[in-house]
């Protein structure tokens, strides 16, 4: 089984022990990941870069936590949309390579449409 598989089931299990589903519409997943995005997001407000590498050594745990819980929504709504996230995200990038390929975008951070 793959880690996304396992990682998938293992959420499924603690919601269903808990009976959140009846809560999960797909609106308020998706906000939910939103939410816990800006958690991550919380870390590094107001952080320079130099205080992000000190800061980020100290904090590592916590941090992860909060990007846990943007996987935890990623993945419960791909379940319950039925998206397969490895199929999606392998795809997702072979558009993106199209969009910007090497020759044009090394070392560049243009947006596809800006350059
Ligand atoms: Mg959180």
């Amino acid at each position: 089984m793959s880690d996304i598989k396992e990682i998938t089931k293992r959420i499924l299990k603690l919601r269903d022990e808990r009976d959140w589903k009846q809560f999960h519409t797909p609106k308020d997943m998706a906000l939910s990941l939103v939410l816990e995005a800006t958690e991550v997001m919380e870390h590094f407000q107001w952080k320079t870069r130099e205080e992000v590498e000190e800061y980020i050594k100290t904090h590592k745990d916590e941090v992860g936590e909060e990007l846990a819980d943007v996987l935890y929504w990623v993945l419960l709504m791909c379940h319950d949309l039925d998206i397969d996230i490895y199929e999606a995200s392998l795809k997702k990038m072979e558009k993106s390579k199209k969009k910007y390929p090497v020759e044009k975008f090394k070392g560049r951070a243009d947006k596809y449409d800006k350059l």
